[in-house]
């Protein structure tokens, strides 16, 4: 018969705001906690320059909050691992990285999500050549130049300002009738005079050679192109809950449905932050989310 001890309490994986929240909160608790992580550590928001929401994070860059988060987990004695965690199996009261040779009664998965792309032709082939989703990395590139952002909720129009502090014109492209942007930036990004707005325009292919040279759109049932040394990709992100096996519930987008405790459809299987569903898309649910989990598996 198959015995394993457990190595941990808890561990959790991914080490973005959320699972770097939970595990310290899981440690500050008395709870022997791993945290893993794949190498992007901060997650989504390592690459943003500067962040909006709450007073802790207002303003200040995303390196600069992961550092905290990790410095925090880290006082709080958690045991931070380096490492993709590629499967995750139950054994009895167990669940087991069987690749990381941790196993724990609970696991917290806080795996985020990626940000989704466009599918059309020419953007793989063209991504880091004029190809983005980094504006705060890749900005300062096309300084004084025409660049195009896609996408219409707040981090393509928080992308879309630090653009037009560094280049002539920024248009951004919506797929929609309107911005789902909250209204501070839609407000913010309407009152420059170097920023475009335009609606009801999809991509359907990036065009050019060894760097981007124009997008062609379709732009309200006609076909347009319009020239473009950038395109910066904020469409929307898609949950990484591959790790996940498949019996655990999901919803239509592949996040993991919690109850209010967030845990799975099974027991000792947690998922919070942008892994779970109805994820408000903030640090700040983020942030919550790691509070409850704490509360639930602590006791
Ligand atoms: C461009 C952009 C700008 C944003 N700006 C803001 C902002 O200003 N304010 C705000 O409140 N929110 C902002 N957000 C939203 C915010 O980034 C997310 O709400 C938040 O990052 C979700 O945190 P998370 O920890 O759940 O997931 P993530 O940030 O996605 O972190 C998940 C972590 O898990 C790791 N991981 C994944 N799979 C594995 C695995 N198998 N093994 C080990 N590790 C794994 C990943 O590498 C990553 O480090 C922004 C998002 C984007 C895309």
């Amino acid at each position: 018969m198959f015995t394993v001890e457990a190595t941990h309490s808890a561990i959790v994986i991914g080490a973005g705001p959320a699972g770097m929240k939970a595990a310290t909160d899981l440690a500050n608790k008395g709870v022997s906690t791993a945290l893993v992580d794949d190498g992007y550590m901060g997650g989504l928001i390592a690459n943003v320059g500067d962040l909006t929401g709450p007073e802790e994070i207002k303003g200040q860059s995303g390196a600069d909050v992961a550092g905290i988060l990790l410095g925090n987990a880290l006082e709080a004695g958690v045991d931070y691992r380096m490492g993709a965690a590629t499967s995750l199996e139950q054994h009895g009261d167990l669940w087991i990285l069987p690749d990381l040779e941790l196993s724990a009664p609970n696991v917290v998965v806080a795996t985020g999500a990626r940000l989704a792309k466009l599918g059309v032709p020419g953007e793989e082939r063209l991504t880091g050549l004029g190809v983005s989703s980094c504006a705060f990395c890749d900005g300062g590139l096309y300084r004084g130049e025409e660049v195009v952002v896609v996408g219409g909720g707040d981090a393509a129009f928080q992308e879309a300002l630090h653009l037009a502090t560094l280049c002539e014109k920024v248009q951004i492209l919506i797929r929609g009738p309107e911005p789902r942007a909250r209204h501070q930036l839609t407000a913010e990004a309407r009152g420059k005079t170097n920023i475009e707005i335009r609606t009801n325009v999809s991509v359907l292919e990036v065009v050019g050679d060894t760097g981007v040279d124009a997008i062609d759109v379709n732009c309200g049932g006609s076909a347009k192109r319009i020239e473009t040394r950038a395109v910066f990709v904020f469409i929307g992100v898609e949950p990484a809950t591959e790790l996940v096996p498949n019996s655990i519930a999901r919803d239509a987008f592949g996040a993991l449905i919690v109850d209010q405790n967030c845990q799975t459809s099974i027991g000792g299987l947690f998922a919070i932050g942008a892994a779970r569903s109805g994820h408000d898309g903030q640090v700040s649910g983020a942030y919550a989310d790691a509070n409850l989990v704490a509360a639930a598996i602590a006791g």
